[in-house]
This record gives structure tokens, C-alpha cells and sequence, in this order.
């Protein structure tokens, strides 16, 4: 679906921020992003969302060449969740917020009204539908970035260290959601220091060092090098931990072990 070829990156003459960047994401995937802070991660996302533009090297979405794309162009395809809902919510109600994007896309009344109802139902927030966006719970705030991003009907939906800040209710229910969506099609790039997400949803996962991609592959696959996880800067998911100890299949999921541990 997204294809990057050869991109380089910097702010200014002096440091290389990203080299040599090809990867693909493929439609309807979980992609994990992950990476110290400082390797790039923020400035990839914004390259793939317009908002700055490759040196060099080529950027294709489905096929068709967007590398100098700008970041009006490319909202009508990705949609973005900030880590902070603050940085994004403005509007004075929780329907004027979701419907703010397809207006500025220019989608009809009746576009708008439908994919209203359709995100809030989707979301759970029909009953918040009147509320006023700033008086909402964090982690209300979060699905409503969400529900606002995906009014627009994005074909990737990028998730910004999305359960950062929230307790373990709200979190699981963030991630129930973003598996719900990604299970209807939606592709999902998720930017994220919690390597038991990524480890339990990811298909694939990038991880880049200084501006370059040290790692691109499946997640159990790196977490079975723990001293690579290591030098990265990333940890062994807590998960991956626990089946080592019992001698499972490092790919399980925590629900996996747990019935496993039952039936012993
Ligand atoms: P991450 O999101 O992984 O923390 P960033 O993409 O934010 O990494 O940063 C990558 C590098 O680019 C860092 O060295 C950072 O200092 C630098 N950088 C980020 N934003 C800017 C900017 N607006 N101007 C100049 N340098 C920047």
C-alpha cells in the first residue's frame, strides 16, 4: 500500500536525520515503529504524512508516486493520532471534532452525518456525542483523536505511542479497538515504546537507530535476539520473558500462556 524507496532526510546541512529508508507497509497489517528516542521515528511519520518532504528517494501509495506530496494531499489517506489528545482536540463539541475533517475534504451532508454516526458507534461515543471534548476522561479523549481521525476514512491510520499516560482499563480497551479496526481493514502504523504491544500485535516491526532501519521484520523474530533488543535500546517484552522461562513458543500471546498454564 506504501512503499518508500531509498529516502533520505535532514533538517540541516550538518546531521543526516534518516538514510537510506525503504520499507513497505502492507494494506490491512499492523506495523509496530520503534526506536531510542531521537532515531527518527517522529520525522518518518511525518515524512510519510506530507508534512516535510524526502532529500531524496521516492515515496508510492498504491502505486502512485506521492514523494513531494503536502500534508492537505495525504490527509485524505493517512490519518494521525497524536500521543497528547490535547494537541489535537479543539473544537467545542465531540460531534464538531469528528466532523471537522470531512469537511475540510470536502464530503457531502450526507457523508458527513453517516460517517458521524458510524465512528461514534464504532468508537463508543455515541453517548458523548453533545460533550464538550476538553471535559472528557484521557482516555475518552484518545478514542475520540481516533474517532476524528478515522471520520476522514483514512487507508492507514498512524497510532503515536497511543497508550502512553493510561491506565490498564483504559489501555485495554484502546487496544481492543485498534484490533477491532485493523480486523475491518484498516492498516495500522503504530509508533510505540511498549514492546508487549508490539510484541502481541504487531505483524511487523521497524526499528530504526540514528536515522537508519536497523531492524525490519517480525517482532518474535528480534525479540528471540535479546542482545540485539538490547542494543537497540528497546526490552524484551515481559511476555516473551515468561514463555522463555516455561519453555513455550516465543510467539504466544500472554492469554496463549496463561491457558497453556491452566491446562498444566
Ligand atoms: P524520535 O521521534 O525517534 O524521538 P525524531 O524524529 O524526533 O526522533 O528526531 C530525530 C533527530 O532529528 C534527532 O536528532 C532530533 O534532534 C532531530 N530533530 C527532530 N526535529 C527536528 C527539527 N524540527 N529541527 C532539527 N532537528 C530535529
Amino acid at each position: 500500500m506504501l512503499k518508500l524507496k531509498d529516502i533520505a532526510f535532514s533538517y540541516d546541512r550538518k546531521h543526516k536525520t534518516l538514510t537510506d529508508i525503504s520499507l513497505t507497509i502492507r494494506q490491512g497489517e499492523i506495523i509496530a515503529l520503534a526506536g531510542r528516542n531521537g532515531s527518527g521515528k517522529t520525522t518518518l511519520t511525518r515524512l510519510i504524512m506530507g508534512l516535510i518532504n524526502a532529500d531524496a528517494g521516492s515515496i508510492k501509495m498504491n502505486g502512485q508516486d506521492v514523494t513531494n506530496c503536502q500534508a492537505a494531499d495525504m490527509a485524505k489517506h493517512i490519518g494521525y493520532v497524536f500521543q497528547n489528545p490535547d494537541r489535537q482536540l479543539f473544537a467545542s463539541t465531540v460531534r464538531e471534532e469528528i466532523i471537522y475533517g470531512p469537511m475540510q475534504l470536502g464530503f457531502t451532508k450526507k457523508e458527513i452525518e453517516l460517517q458521524l454516526e458510524v465512528v461514534l458507534e464504532a468508537t463508543d461515543l455515541t453517548a458523548f456525542a453533545e460533550w464538550a471534548p476538553q471535559t472528557l476522561p484521557r482516555g475518552i479523549k484518545q478514542r475520540l483523536s481516533i474517532a476524528s481521525a478515522l471520520a476522514a476514512q483514512p487507508q492507514l491510520l498512524i497510532l503515536d505511542e497511543p497508550t502512553t499516560g493510561q491506565d490498564c482499563r483504559e489501555r485495554t480497551k484502546l487496544l481492543r479497538l485498534m484490533r477491532k479496526l485493523n480486523l475491518e481493514g484498516l492498516t495500522i502504523l503504530i509508533v510505540s515504546h511498549d514492546m508487549d504491544i508490539i510484541a502481541e500485535h504487531a505483524k511487523t516491526m521497524i526499528v530504526l537507530e540514528n536515522g537508519k532501519i536497523k531492524f525490519n521484520g517480525a517482532p518474535k523474530e528480534l525479540f528471540a535476539n535479546e542482545k540485539k533488543t538490547v542494543e537497540l535500546g528497546l526490552e524484551v517484552p515481559e511476555a516473551v520473558r515468561i514463555s522463555h522461562d516455561l519453555g513455550l513458543d516465543i510467539c504466544m500471546t500472554p492469554a496463549d500462556i496463561y491457558q497453556k498454564m491452566q491446562g498444566r
